[in-house]
């Protein structure tokens, strides 16, 4: 195979592998962005699945606290007819006090209990009643105007949300239980009426956001390992379709490279050699004679006498089948190393070695004897293929192979103006 070939080939290589690599460097991409995405998705619908059941455990915790302080209440009132609303009150605070001091828990959840005195708002706008976590401050007074660590006024907001809806969800920074540190708060508050205190319960999720932050470092171990099968496979995909691509390529280039030599070399109908390769031999052979190499080389030109006949009267077919048998008779009066060619339509050359003088005659009733021979079925014997033959010796002084080439032509014109189906020398 010629360095072109092998260039051309190392091209196409190159852009495949270009192609390959740059669709699997593509597609890992995609699939890094799409699973990150997926991981943030999954994560936020976690964190909001979390922090729903949550907000149902605050609401029924607070709900039930204020249902059974209604249902002690009016107990109580049915026990002692005639109770100021304050001595009730006081009975009810006990009550919550000692539920809401029992079920706090260290984890942060826990409830507490306001009284508001003025539903305007302002400072003082409340007291402070039950507070496990600040203990110290219940009996304290409370603004609205109080800000908490995050910049939010938290009491307000608390406020209007109650006085609008009977009850509201916050989220805001908080003391942690026991402690200074602030911690971030899902909050539910709720107005019991009948006293107008605001029932309270948070619960801390900051928690959530590490388990949200774990559960994203977990995701990426998974995430590294997808990609890395994704990569590893479009690896092997790589490796397996560059092996594909190279020997059925290979294969495709080396027929065509036949195809198209077998094309240049010889013709398909009769398998004589081609009119090209003809030239060449025919040059070769001049220039050895020229130089005193090569004596005794005869160039051979035959025609098929009256072959267009065969095709008008039997069929193209049988033309084609005529023309090969009869470069097969020939083949069989010339060695292996002397070449039959195809010149064109029904006409043949040939160019035979060391033939000397007196077998030259010989040769020509003998090939002329092979095409008489020639024994075709289809023609049932009807008609006998012949052929019009003129010889000429390669001479030293030929400056070009149209000389020898014309004095064969010549010859052939001779044998069939001499009334065909023999051979003439020129
Ligand atoms: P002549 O004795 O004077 O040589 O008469 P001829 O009929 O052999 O000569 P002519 O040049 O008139 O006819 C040659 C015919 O060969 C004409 C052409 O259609 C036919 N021919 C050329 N190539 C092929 C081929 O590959 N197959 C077939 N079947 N016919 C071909
Ligand atoms: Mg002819």
């Amino acid at each position: 195979m010629s360095s072109t070939d092998n260039d051309y080939k190392t091209l196409e290589y190159r852009r495949f592998t270009i192609y390959m690599v740059a669709g699997a460097i593509m597609s890992i991409i995609l699939v890094f962005i799409f699973s990150r995405a997926i991981t943030s998705i999954t994560a936020r619908m976690t964190y909001d699945a979390t922090i729903e059941v949550k907000k149902t455990m605050l609401k029924e915790n607070v709900e039930n606290l204020i249902s059974y302080l209604d249902v002690c209440a009016d107990a109580y009132l049915k026990d002692n007819p005639g109770v100021s609303d304050e001595e009730l009150e006081a009975e009810m605070k006990e009550i919550a006090y000692d539920k809401i001091y029992s079920e706090t828990h260290m984890d942060g959840t826990y409830m507490w209990v306001q009284k508001v005195l003025n539903y305007d708002g302002g400072d003082d706008y409340a007291i402070r009643l039950i507070h496990p976590n600040l203990s110290d401050t219940e009996g304290d007074y409370l603004s609205t105007n109080t800000v908490n660590p995050s910049g939010i006024k938290a009491y307000e907001e608390e406020l209007e949300g109650v006085k609008a809806n009977g009850s509201v969800y916050l989220q805001y920074d908080f003391k942690k239980l026991g402690s200074d540190e602030v911690t971030k708060k899902e909050t539910y508050s709720s107005l019991y009426k009948r006293f107008d205190w605001i029932v309270c319960m948070g619960v801390n999720i900051d928690d959530l956001d590490h388990y949200q932050e774990q559960a994203r470092e977990n995701m990426k171990v998974s995430q590294a390992i997808i990609l890395a099968a994704i990569s590893a496979t479009w690896l092997a995909m790589l490796y397996l379709l560059f092996h594909a691509y190279r020997s059925t390529s290979g294969r495709v280039f080396a027929r065509q490279n036949k195809e198209l030599s077998d094309q240049l070399d010889w013709d398909t109908v009769t398998g004589a050699n081609s009119r090209i390769t003809g030239q060449k031999l025919l040059e070769e052979s001049c220039l050895r004679v020229r130089g005193g190499e090569e004596t005794d080389t005869v160039l051979l030109m035959l025609d098929i006498d009256y072959f267009k006949q065969f095709n008008d009267n039997y069929g193209h077919e049988l033309g084609d089948k005529v023309l090969k048998s009869f470069v097969d008779a020939v083949k069989e009066n010339v060695r292996e190393s002397d070449a039959v060619i195809r010149w064109g339509g029904d006409e043949f050359i040939a160019v035979i070695h060391n033939i000397a003088p007196d077998v030259q005659p010989v040769l020509g009733d003998r090939i002329l004897n092979s095409i008489r021979s020639i024994s075709i079925p289809e023609l049932n014997g009807e008609r006998r293929i012949t052929s019009s033959v003129g010889f000429t010796y390669l001479r030293d002084t030929d400056t070009d192979i149209k000389d020898a080439l014309q004095r064969a032509d010549a010859a052939v014109y001779a044998a069939k103006e001499a009334g065909r189906d023999n051979w003439k020398i020129s």
